[in-house]
């Protein structure tokens, strides 16, 4: 089999772009307050469970197609998500925003709401599961609680090499040991295409 090439979310945000966050800290996520560890934080629990997330405007600007939430959850406008669909790519599901709110109120403040209104703005909830790649990647844990579940992992590789075997075939997807989203160069290609504000694919690894 050929090998693919497996891309994650890049960060870069411009002057100017509205900061958004989720109104639940990390929704899908477990909140640890760990009377055992003493951790507080959460689970990197990998992949989405339920994802009712309201969107929390800290700074007012112009809002792009592809938005940071915050660790593992993005949102994606109108296009992005009919680029997703019309490519038929899979391991991502949208769900509305229950809220858009903001810190203040005032006319730039309810301008980005009305902005992320007309974009459509939906939660890219990717589901698809890439497995565990601590085997091959020499990934270990650094530190476990049995009371909390709480789990720490060394360092990610700069280069990810996700087992086929374990990969459930989905353009988008998690993997067991770290939050971050991953998705296949043909789902980065995609996204590319239509020239989304916001989004850019950085190489993580191969498949
Ligand atoms: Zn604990």
């Amino acid at each position: 089999m050929a090998t693919i090439k497996i891309y994650s979310f890049g960060h870069g945000r411009k002057p100017g772009t509205a900061w958004l966050k989720t109104t639940d800290t990390d929704p899908g996520y477990y909140i640890i307050n760990c009377p055992v560890c003493r951790t507080r934080g959460l689970l990197p629990y990998p992949c989405v469970r339920s994802q009712t997330v309201g969107v929390l405007v800290t700074k007012p600007g112009t809002v792009d197609d592809v938005v940071f939430l915050g660790p593992g959850v993005w949102a994606m406008s109108n296009r992005a998500q009919k680029a997703v669909r019309d490519a038929g790519l899979s391991g991502i599901r949208w769900v509305d925003p229950v809220e858009v709110v903001t810190d203040e109120r005032g006319p730039t403040w309810s301008g980005t709401i009305r902005r992320i209104q007309n974009l459509e703005l939906r939660i890219a909830a990717i589901g698809g599961r890439g497995g565990s790649i601590a085997k091959a990647n020499g990934v270990k844990v650094t530190r476990r609680c049995e009371y909390c579940g709480w789990i720490t992992w060394s360092k990610r590789p700069r280069s990810i090499k996700i087992d086929p075997e374990q990969w459930d075939g989905s353009d988008f997807f998690c993997i067991e040991e770290f939050r971050e989203r991953l998705f296949t160069a043909r789902a980065a290609e995609t996204l590319a295409s239509v020239n989304l504000t916001g989004f850019s694919a950085e190489p993580a690894g191969t498949l």
